[in-house]
């Protein structure tokens, strides 16, 4: 008689490997549970993400942190990371048809923090404190079974299974919508939230200009401008510690039906308000979230109902306690943030480590 081993039962699946999702099985892992986390792309990091330019990388996801985030500076401190401020002196301008006026002072940035080797170093440097072989790189998954006598949930990615006593999707609650199906049926009022809930960030494009050097300061300039015209509407300073490496960065928002803002439209309106220096950057590049497909569902620019953010729901698991909630979305604090996907995380492991271990 052949017998088949019995499938091993993890503790938790974690579907994406962004903050939100690395920070859970850190919390999960080190209270000694099992943890596997399925991402779909062939890096970590999601939002988070660094452009390589020689040999240091540029923000396209997330830039900022505030001094009211005390997750975010709590874990760049653990992990050792490099970090510097954001530049705020100078004057701002406000984009006018064909030129450019000046504010006094700069109204347009706060005090906030910055990852000095890019954000998606956040991300990395958790990520290396998992145990080997803990995130499964090109793992998209695509289904979820819930299997009510034996409260066992069976999750597909390409053409594995793996089996958890629970599994928290770490993911956009619209792009889980759109991307996984569900055999067992959700709840219908959460399948109405999950549908409609915005993807934070998910319709812009970030626009990132690098420089030789931060020119814009020697005229006294914040390198920060606000715009009604576009194709960016606020942009900032995004240079390093110093200064070095110089950049701008602005963000462009999708509209509807039209395409991403060109380089060339971006170029032109970044000399329009810095002049002609602005005209020569070192590389411009244009970074559109959605055509992200593990960011963003179609039809992402028409979520817009932002007060689903941290909706009760997201904090009660679903089939039985075990079908979890953790993007920033889900967050009752800063959603839409990194501190947002912590706060997240925090959620979920308290919600899963309160139940007993398999
Ligand atoms: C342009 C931009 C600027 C931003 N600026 C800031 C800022 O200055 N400060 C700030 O705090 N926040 C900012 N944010 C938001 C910040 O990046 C997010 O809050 C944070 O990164 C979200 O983390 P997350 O883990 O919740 O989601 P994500 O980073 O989206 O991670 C989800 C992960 O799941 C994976 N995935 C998706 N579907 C599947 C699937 N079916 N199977 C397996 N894996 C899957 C994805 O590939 C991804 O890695 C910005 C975001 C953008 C895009």
């Amino acid at each position: 008689m052949s017998t088949t081993p019995p499938a091993e039962v993890l503790d938790l699946v974690v579907v994406g490997a962004g903050i939100a999702g690395v920070a859970l099985a850190d919390i999960v892992q080190r209270a000694g549970r099992s943890v596997l986390v399925l991402e779909a792309r062939d890096r970590v990091g999601g939002r988070l993400l660094g452009h390589r330019h020689g040999d240091v990388r540029f923000d396209l996801g997330a830039t900022w942190f505030w001094p009211n985030e005390p997750r975010v500076q709590a874990l760049a401190a653990r992990l050792g990371l490099r970090l510097h401020t954001q530049y705020l002196a100078g004057d701002a301008l406000f984009h006018q048809p064909g030129s450019a006026q000046r504010i006094d002072g700069n109204p347009l940035d706060t005090t906030s923090g910055r990852f000095s080797d890019s954000g998606q170093d956040l991300v990395e440097s958790l990520a290396n404190e998992l145990a080997p072989q803990t995130v499964r790189l090109g793992a998209a998954v695509h289904r979820i079974a819930y299997d009510e006598s034996s409260q066992r949930l069976v999750v597909s990615h390409g053409a594995n299974t793996t089996t958890a006593a629970h599994v928290a999707l770490a993911v956009p609650p619209a792009l889980a919508a759109a991307k996984v199906a569900f055999e067992h049926e959700l709840p219908e009022r959460l399948r109405g939230l999950i549908e409609a809930t915005p993807v934070w960030m998910g319709a812009i494009a970030k626009v990132v200009a690098i420089y030789p050097t931060p020119f814009w300061r020697a005229h006294g300039l914040a390198g920060a401008a606000i715009s009604h015209l576009g194709p960016m509407r606020e942009i900032h300073d995004m240079s390093g510690p110093n200064g070095s490496p110089a950049a701008l960065f602005g963000f462009a928002p999708g509209q509807v039906g039209e395409p991403t803002a060109t380089a060339e439209a971006c170029l032109a309106q970044l000399v329009e308000l810095f002049g002609p220096e602005a005209a020569e950057p070192s590389e411009l590049v244009v970074h559109d979230w959605r055509a992200e497909p593990w960011t963003s569902p179609p039809g992402v620019e028409r979520l817009t109902a932002y007060q689903l953010f941290g909706h009760d729901l997201f904090a009660q698991p679903a089939f039985d306690g075990r079908l979890h909630w953790c993007s920033t979305e889900t967050a009752t604090e800063a959603p839409g943030h990194i501190e947002g996907a912590l706060a997240a995380a925090e959620r979920a492991a308290h919600s899963i480590l309160d139940t007993k271990a398999v």
